[in-house]
């Protein structure tokens, strides 16, 4: 295997665990290496530090392990039983009420660059690095042995997320199996996912326990589901007792999946309506009927020179809220951009109040659940941010 060279005092963070390595740590590298190769990273003082894959770009290298160890079929079927085991202590995998949920999220399971979203019987799998696109045939034989009888489909997503600069033309499709969508179940909750054409993995997952903690609050209220995709909050808010609910998405082809699910879920009800538009305009021109507000926006900064105007994307819209929602109104609001952090998202939704002049309180602090679980040696994994509020 061929060895990159880091410079000396360079080893901290590897000896701390942290997953990549940047290239400004490095010294010099073997000849020949490519991107997506298995290489092992070498101390200034010659020590074996960790093997993983070779990047292009700041990060260098992902680590795979810190232990010299083979990354052969033993390795992949290892790191998937231990997150299936994982997921199986928290009682996702297995659960009667819930089949929907994630497998692998990258460096949260020692699988940098690596998400595997689970809908039923079918498995979705994104690459994020070319290496994990090379070994992509290994993860996918591994997960078929581990979740044996489980997973019979595995459907690969990554034309979207795969370095563009590689240029390696990938296209989505099956790995096993076939199938075209499925209805996966979420807290008895039923959700059309479709993988083929919908957003990220075909759903977001990762607002199953916040949703949950939504029906607590909905009972006899009139809620907006801003930013709805498919619906998940609304459904949840419907069973949860609300009056109304409108679910809003600028995305015509997520208004029409929020619909199906509608009739999935609550045939014929009435509370329910969906309007494809475009989410400051709504807000705009939408009265003071709402008492219930979720605004789940996408990640307005991907990168963090999008920072600054991601900032002000967050404190417009919840200004927009603040301003029109019913006194004793409750407002959950979130972030997903992993460039903004905990604080900074706060600092947005406290300039927006303020702006409003109303009272807020802060009742909840929310985040992702135990399926996207934080490396505590790579604290970069922590991406979702959420408040709930009780606005006077
Ligand atoms: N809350 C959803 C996930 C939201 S993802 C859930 O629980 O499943 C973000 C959504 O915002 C996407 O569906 C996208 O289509 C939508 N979106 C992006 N820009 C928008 C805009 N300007 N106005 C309204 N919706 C927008």
């Amino acid at each position: 295997m061929k060895k990159i060279y880091l410079k000396k005092g360079k080893d901290e963070s590897l000896k701390r665990f942290h997953p990549w390595v940047f290239s400004g740590a490095i010294a010099h590298a073997d000849k020949g290496i490519e991107e997506g190769d298995l290489v092992q990273v070498i101390s200034s003082e010659n020590q074996f530090l960790a093997v993983g894959h070779a990047q292009i770009g700041s990060i260098a290298v992902r680590v795979l392990s810190f232990k010299d160890e083979p990354i052969d079929e033993k390795f992949w079927e290892h790191r998937l039983e231990v997150a299936y085991d994982l997921r199986k202590s928290i009682g996702l995998a297995g659960s009667e009420h819930t089949n929907a949920y994630r497998l692998v999220h990258g460096e949260g399971d020692n699988l940098p660059g690596l998400i595997i979203d689970i809908y039923d019987r079918t498995a979705v799998m994104q690459a994020h690095s070319v290496g994990m696109h090379v070994n992509r045939m290994d993860v996918a034989h591994a997960l078929q042995k581990v979740m044996n009888g489980v997973v019979e489909n595995i459907y690969y997503k990554s034309e979207t997320t795969l370095p563009y600069k590689a240029n390696l033309n990938q296209e989505d499709g099956y790995l096993l199996g076939g199938g075209g969508e499925c209805i996966a179940r979420e807290n008895n909750l039923l959700f059309h996912v479709d993988w083929l054409q919908g957003q990220k993995t075909g759903f977001f997952v990762d607002q199953r326990e916040n949703r949950s903690l939504l029906e607590k609050f909905s009972k006899n209220r009139s809620v907006l589901n801003m930013f709805c995709y498919t619906g998940g909050f609304s459904f949840y808010a419907m069973r949860g007792g609300a009056k109304l609910v409108h679910s809003v998405d600028s995305s015509q082809r997520a208004i029409d999946l929020t619909n199906e699910n509608v009739e999935l879920n609550f045939p014929g009800d009435t509370r329910h309506a969906a309007f494809a538009e475009d989410a400051f305009k709504y807000l705009d021109r939408m009265g003071d009927q709402y008492d219930l507000i979720i605004l789940d926006p996408p990640a307005f900064a991907k990168h963090r020179d999008a920072l600054h105007h991601a900032l002000q994307g967050y404190r417009k819209i919840n200004a927009k809220a603040f301003e029109k929602i019913k006194p004793g109104g409750i407002l959950f609001t979130f972030s997903c951009s992993q460039a903004v952090n905990k604080d900074q998202f706060r600092l947005a939704v406290f300039t927006a109040a303020a702006q409003s002049g109303r009272s807020v309180k802060i009742l909840h602090q929310l985040h992702q659940p135990a399926d996207h679980p934080i490396n505590i040696y790579h604290p970069e994994g922590e991406y979702l941010k959420g408040l709930v509020l009780y606005v006077e």
